[in-house]
């Protein structure tokens, strides 16, 4: 089947069969990856490899720090309040969905907390002009989620900041399009969708930006803690973390952020375009807007987006429903969704358009 679940989401068929191949006798441990002690130099060696491909893929600077922790993108929602909103206490949010909502919310538990712009006026389906945005010059940062994953928008272009660190929750898409690290001053990502099985969430974090926990904050949230011991305070999420490293080789071998970026905007034309032209499907996001991973889109009832649903599963594409704020349906399209995926997808549609004209 073609999964288009939102996350967690497919895995790229190799990494599954390798981790197969894996399973039983790690490189003649005799032992899985899942019960060797994550000190041990077997493993020491996964987490270090895990480390430098993300940083290779991703252009990681060397004063940026990279941690493999657990708690999911969530958790990031209150960490990064407790760790960096230590200073003037302030911080400027783009608020352009229910995730965003989520950080925000959370936030304003530690300071005073600004929305500069948001969409929610139009459901979040659209992302706020850029140029004309001003911050709090003394905002300890500005907190932004480059792509929606339930209401399928992308920022396209970045602001400017300034001097003011840039956080973006990239849950949804990173590793998808070339980002240039140094633009922020951190990034996390829960790992189920772009990275691996949920259980990881990823962090990339400017040094300069840790350490400002103040002294209440509990030792498992202070990033320097991690930092420290390098992602090994605790367990770490061990097989999680050996797939990541599985799914960047696959990404590297196959041509590293560049080749996927062509990819997947290959893919998302081929789904835009049908919809674009089709007279029964349609978008229900800003053009200049959209998402490059996550495409909502709908027919005029409820009926038919049930209808179609169940057609859709009867020919192996799953998950495929909508989330319940837009309703309709949702194609996830990450990294490991084959452009055949695609294919089979916009064939159902067309399918379903001829039959119910
Ligand atoms: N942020 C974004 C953009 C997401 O898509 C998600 C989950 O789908 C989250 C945050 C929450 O992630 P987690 O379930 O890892 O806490």
């Amino acid at each position: 089947v073609f999964n288009f679940s939102a996350g967690p989401s497919m895995l790229p068929l190799p990494v599954l069969e390798k981790a197969q191949h894996q399973l039983l006798n790690y490189e003649n441990t005799g032992m899985s990856v899942m019960e060797m002690s994550h000190r041990s130099s077997a493993y020491m060696n996964i987490i270090e490899e895990a480390e430098q491909l993300l940083r290779t893929l991703m252009n990681i600077p060397q004063n940026y720090k990279v941690l493999f922790l657990q708690g999911g993108a969530s958790l990031q929602f209150s960490m990064i309040p407790l760790n960096l909103l230590t200073t003037s206490k302030k911080a400027d949010f783009i608020h352009t969905g229910t995730w965003s909502k989520k950080a925000i919310a959370e936030a304003k538990k530690y300071g005073n907390v600004r929305v500069v712009a948001s969409s929610e006026d139009k459901n979040f389906s659209y992302i706020p002009n850029l140029t004309d945005m001003t911050w709090d010059d003394d905002a300890d940062y500005v907190h932004i989620t480059t792509n929606n994953t339930i209401e399928g928008t992308r920022f396209t272009s970045l602001p400017d900041t300034k001097s003011i660190p840039l956080v973006a929750d990239m849950s949804s898409n990173i590793l998808s399009e070339h980002y240039d690290v140094p633009k922020f001053g951190l990034i996390y990502a829960g790992a189920q969708k772009n990275i691996g099985p949920a259980g990881l969430t990823v962090i990339i974090v400017r040094e300069d930006l840790i350490g400002k926990a103040g002294a209440d904050c509990p030792v498992m949230l202070d990033y320097s803690t991690h930092v420290k011991a390098q992602s090994m305070y605790n367990t770490p999420p061990t097989y999680s973390i050996y797939i990541a490293k599985l799914v960047f080789e696959w990404l590297r071998d196959l041509g590293g952020v560049q080749e996927i970026e062509k990819q997947n905007h290959e893919k998302a034309k081929l789904l835009y375009g049908f919809i674009d032209e089709s007279a029964l499907f349609s978008s229900p996001v800003a053009v200049k807007d959209r998402s490059l991973m996550n495409i909502p889109f709908t027919t005029p009832s409820d009926e038919l987006n049930n209808q179609f649903l169940k057609e859709a599963k009867v020919n192996g594409l799953e998950s495929l429903k909508g989330h319940r704020s837009v309703g309709g349906m949702r194609a996830s399209i990450y990294n490991a969704m084959p452009i055949e995926g695609v294919q089979a997808l916009v064939d159902i549609m067309k399918k379903f358009e001829y039959n119910n004209r």
